[in-house]
């Protein structure tokens, strides 16, 4: 099986490969090379046999949790059952009989809907904590996201900063194949739903050829996760004769957004929709339609990275062929978008000689758009402050994202107390006159409660799929997730949303349903050798990494700070990119 094949054919077409007898000399054009062993598939569990069915319409009956459905009109109950029927929620209720319904008692356990988050890079999986301590930009060669991610692991070229004709180095390719980017995204989409995550949104930028782009969506559709699939950008190469076609054109379905939308996407019923990574100007060098009038004409969502850019929201705003409904729109980070930049967390003017309000933001409030807040990522390497509060103060409930695993994990009980915290942690500061001379107001205290509205409800809304999930409402896709509350951490349970927010982590997360369909179970994931998914990602990271490491055609890597034996090989033991950080606190003493 080559590796076109291979891509075409999935994880299932893995399973029947054959693996090539030592010596042949083809193991570099398999998948399956020497020494994996195995397939990705495994059998369904015998005790789970009446649960993920024949194909016949399955009846699940979740008996006896606490039901968290998050719809008013449905409403919460100390203790209720969820009907499952085939992928649809039937019922939510204190009591439901139901005889021809596999029953299941979830006494002690929280029922409520899947996590869904809205940002995640996730062709970065295979680079999971590469730079755990880098920030978005260093100076090079500091090692820094830009540098190590961007450049050396996804483009494989570098060139200077401040003339960007000069290559300093370059492989002359990307160090992804296709196989590459596919078990990242496949490792990622398991790894979440182990989280409880049932929804979540990929930019990878590494449509760098076409089969790159058929990989990565393949490996979201074999995974069996709802996802969007933002399609983006990769590095063109097109001048060495490789194969780019993004973004592709208005009427065009032979190739970019065109061809995908016709090849995998022509049904808005299935569970990987299409989003588009395009802006709000021309859509290529001299088109005369907007990167958002591309994807509205192919049913694409809009979700696009903004640090500190506030003016291409009002130019986006001023642009009539960019509309004025951008409910379809999302935009990443939202940081550093304060017109007066003094405070992160307050609105209007407050004494201070300029009005810190943003035009932006009030333009993003008018238009009904949508905002994804990496929490974690942002406080860590610098994309300015996450800005709940603005959110906030301008009606607008933010989603929440992983972004990237080269820094941070992908938990969503994590990113939960991370917005909790942050807003707590501020509002705690600027309660102090000396913390606060200017006399902001106080940021507000988000509950758990708003922050898993977060995670469920905004993430939907943002995805467009608002419809189909995000609350236990009967009629919607059965996106539903069973914690385990009668656990030796989390017991006696108090408070049920404070319990999944200040308490819980994945390590509770019992059962995971998709469109009604068990994909985790006790624990566990339903279906799939783990042991050789961990085999294959370790080995695409080999991969990568012997490539990045080969005989480059321009130039030499220019050394990092953090390994000089070996600078792009991850640091195993050692801290990563803290050169320069922190060098006025005087050296720490360890006493006994
Ligand atoms: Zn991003």
């Amino acid at each position: 099986m080559n590796r076109r094949d291979f891509i075409r054919a999935g994880a299932a077409g893995l399973a029947a490969a054959t693996i090539p007898a030592a010596g042949s000399g083809r193991a570099a054009d398999n998948i399956v090379s020497e020494g994996q062993i195995g397939s990705l598939r495994s059998a369904t569990p015998s005790d789970l046999q009446g649960l993920v069915g024949d194909g016949r319409q399955r009846r699940i009956l979740l008996r006896g949790g606490v039901v968290l459905s998050l719809d008013p009109r449905v409403g919460d109950f100390e203790k209720a059952d969820v009907l499952i029927d085939g992928k649809r929620i039937a019922e939510v209720a204190p009591t439901i009989s139901a005889s021809d319904a596999e029953i299941v008692d979830r006494a002690g356990t929280i029922v409520m809907p899947g996590f869904i988050t809205t940002h995640h890079h996730q062709y970065e999986t295979l680079q999971r904590s590469m730079i755990p301590d880098g920030l978005l930009r260093g100076e090079w060669p500091q090692e820094s996201y830009f540098s190590v991610v961007q450049n050396i692991w996804t483009a494989g070229r570098i060139t200077d900063p401040a003339n960007p004709s000069n290559v300093i180095w370059d492989l002359g390719r990307v160090p992804y194949d296709p196989e590459d980017c596919y078990i990242s995204e496949l490792v990622a989409c398991l790894s979440e739903i182990s989280e409880g995550v049932t929804t979540g949104t990929d930019t990878s930028q590494s449509s760098h050829t076409p089969e790159h782009t058929d990989a990565m969506i393949k490996g979201l559709m074999d995974s069996g996760r709802r996802m969007v699939y933002a399609y983006s950008p990769g590095i063109d190469r097109s001048s060495n004769g490789i194969p780019y076609e993004f973004p592709g054109a208005m009427n065009d379905t032979a190739r970019g957004i065109g061809r995908i939308a016709k090849t995998y996407f022509s049904s808005r019923d299935q569970l990987v929709t299409l989003g588009f990574g395009g802006g709000p100007g021309p859509a290529a060098p001299g088109a005369d339609y907007t990167g958002w009038q591309l994807a509205r004409a192919f049913g694409a969502s809009i979700h696009n990275h903004n640090v500190g850019a506030p003016n291409v929201v009002i130019d986006a705003a001023a642009d009539a062929r960019n509309g004025t409904d951008w409910s379809d729109v999302t935009f990443i980070h939202a940081t550093r978008w304060q017109d007066e930049p003094l405070a992160q967390v307050g609105y209007g003017s407050y004494g201070y000689p300029k009005e810190n309000r943003s035009k932006a933001w009030e333009i993003w409030r008018d238009r009904g758009a949508h905002v994804s807040i990496a929490v974690l990522i942002e406080m860590q390497m610098r994309h300015g402050m996450p800005p709940f509060q603005l959110a906030l103060d301008h009606g607008i409930l933010p989603s929440l994202s992983p972004d990237v695993d080269t820094n941070m994990t992908t938990d969503p009980f994590s990113l939960m107390r991370g917005a909790f915290c942050l807003q707590r942690a501020l509002a705690n500061d600027l309660a102090f006159p000396e913390s606060n001379p200017g006399g902001l107001p106080a940021p507000q205290a988000v509950t758990s409660r708003q922050v898993i509205e977060m995670a469920t409800i905004a993430g939907a809304a943002s995805n467009r799929i608002l419809d189909k999930v995000g609350t236990l409402t009967p009629g919607k896709e059965a996106d539903i997730i069973v914690l385990d509350a009668r656990n030796i951490n989390t017991w006696p349970m108090n408070n049920v949303p404070g319990t999944v927010v200040t308490m819980m982590n994945p390590r509770h997360v019992r059962d995971v349903l998709i469109a009604g369909k068990v994909v985790y179970w006790k624990g566990k994931l339903v279906g799939w050798n783990v042991d050789a998914l961990l085999r294959q990602i370790e080995q695409a990271r080999e991969r990568v990494l012997a490539r990045i490491n080969g005989t480059p055609k321009v130039g030499q890597l220019p050394q990092g700070n953090n390994s000089f034996a070996n600078p792009y090989r991850p640091n195993f033991l050692a801290g990563c990119c803290d050169k320069g950080q922190n060098t006025a606190a005087p050296a720490y003493v360890l006493r006994p």
